[in-house]
């Protein structure tokens, strides 16, 4: 599968995106419908605020006792007959798939939705090393044929629409040509699928969420995918973001709970699917991946972030992910939070992300484990502009008005040249130089300030 190997810039990315006005109102629409939909159905929760505050204390209580979890799930696991391995970064992660699947002989690997191993670019990995990797996620096996990165976390081929799934099987399974009866394409998805399935060697799947006191992990999908994966396989490598831990298997029911509901507003998964040990004659390995996360634990305004079910509530809701789609955000995980995750991974090449936010703080209000979002991305932006990877041009703006904002009489009279120069010139402003115009027209100044309209109806 593609990797985003040349960031762009997510306004350039999102502006190409925009360029086809239909499908961005189509996009926007789609995704408020989920956004709905999720309103409904906690709603009907009177429970739902405590079970928000619930699940955000298990996490901040599992994050803070990390080596204690973690420790407890290798030692639990292990007894339970489970392979653990450890990775310090996505290239051990990739490492340890391989050699694993070397001395298995692996040809052939299916793999069920998993968000770490985009992250760690896996797919392109074993690939390059001669060994075909499928991804069983109806959306992901899309967008692979398509050699495009996920757009979504939960719904990763949310960009397109029925007829470019059409022509992407008419091109690689050979479907009738324009035929988009989502019926008939899904049909033809499993049948290619099924014998994936049954071809594979190997089964990798992702980790909702790992057990420490049981060593067993779950693992959930609306299409049974990883389940058939699973069974069907004589390996099975379970990858895990090492946040992912939870303390008791009866911490699972709140984020079950909350989980589904924030993500496609349905009660439960259609597949929640407890994995414990292997079964007679089968391989089962877990790797449990750091790829960044203990520095975004030592970071105090970001470690909250750790706290992430990736029910993808926060995308949903965004003004501005649903206006710009996911590839513009040029990493594995998009959206509000992958704008705080990603500068942790790489400061210099994602520090346009925290500014792709209206900083409206509906993230924040949808998000089950109560990250504060939205504040994340404003810190973020400090951050980033103090250690000098802000772009120059918003760096120097920004010292501008920060001059302009520090002396009462520089701001008068800035105002007032400001607007008898929009009034004679409006072609200063009013031009496509100028970003503020490229969606709307500039208003009008005024002669006046509301200062001066104050003093004098005051005095009246
Ligand atoms: S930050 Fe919150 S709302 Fe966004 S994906 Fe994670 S858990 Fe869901």
């Amino acid at each position: 599968m593609e990797k985003f190997l040349k960031p762009v810039e997510h306004a350039v990315a999102a502006e190409k995106f925009i360029s086809d006005e239909a499908r961005t109102n189509w996009h926007d629409e789609t995704l408020w419908f989920v956004r709905a939909k999720r309103d409904k159905i906690v709603h009907k929760l009177p429970e739902w605020e405590s079970l928000r505050e619930l699940g955000s204390q298990i996490k901040n209580h599992a994050l803070s006792n990390l080596d204690t979890y973690l420790l407890a799930f290798e030692k639990n696991a292990q007894a339970n007959g489970v392979k653990v391995h450890w990775a310090a970064d996505a290239k051990e992660h990739n490492e340890i798939i391989l050699e694993i699947a070397r001395k298995n002989n692996v040809k052939k690997i299916v793999k069920s939705k998993s968000m770490l191993t985009e992250e760690c670019h896996l797919n392109p990995f074993l690939i390059s090393k001669g060994i075909e990797v499928v991804d069983t996620d109806l959306g992901e096996r899309i967008v692979q044929f398509r050699n495009e990165p996920p757009s979504h976390i939960v719904l990763p081929a949310i960009h397109l629409k029925k007829q470019d799934v059409s022509d992407t099987f008419h091109e690689h399974l050979h479907t009738e040509k324009g035929n988009n009866d989502p019926q008939y394409l899904t049909e033809a998805a499993r049948q290619h699928l099924r014998n994936k399935f049954i071809e594979a060697d190997l089964s990798i799947t992702g980790v909702n969420f790992a057990v420490a006191e049981t060593g067993g992990f779950v693992v959930c999908t609306n299409e049974g995918n990883a389940d058939m994966g699973a069974h069907a396989a004589k390996i099975h490598i379970a990858c895990m973001g090492f946040e992912k831990i939870i303390p008791k298997a009866e911490h699972l029911s709140v984020f079950l709970r909350l989980l589904t509901r924030s993500a496609t507003g349905q009660p439960i998964t259609t597949y929640s699917s407890h994995f414990h040990r292997p079964r007679k004659g089968q391989e089962m390995h877990i790797v449990i991946v750091d790829n960044g996360r203990s520095k975004q634990l030592g970071r105090e305004d970001f470690r909250n972030s750790l706290k992430c079910i990736r029910c993808a509530a926060c995308f949903n809701t965004c003004p501005v992910y649903r206006r710009s789609g996911g590839h513009s955000y040029h990493n594995a995980t998009a959206g509000p939070i992958g704008s705080i995750l990603n500068p942790n991974i790489n400061m210099r090449e994602n520090a346009d992300l925290p500014f792709a936010s209206t900083l409206c703080g509906s993230c924040t209000n949808v998000c089950p484990v109560k990250i504060n979002i939205h504040e994340q991305l404003w810190k973020w932006r400090q951050v980033l502009t103090e250690e000098g990877y802000a772009s120059s041009g918003k760096t120097a703006g920004m010292k501008g008005m920060a001059f302009v904002l520090s002396y009462p009489k520089v701001f008068r009279f800035a105002g007032k040249a400001g607007r008898w120069i929009i009034r004679m010139f409006p072609g200063l402003v009013n031009n496509t130089l100028n970003p503020w115009y490229k969606q709307r027209e500039m208003p009008v100044a005024p002669k006046h300030s509301f200062r001066d309209w104050y003093i004098k109806n005051k005095k009246a």
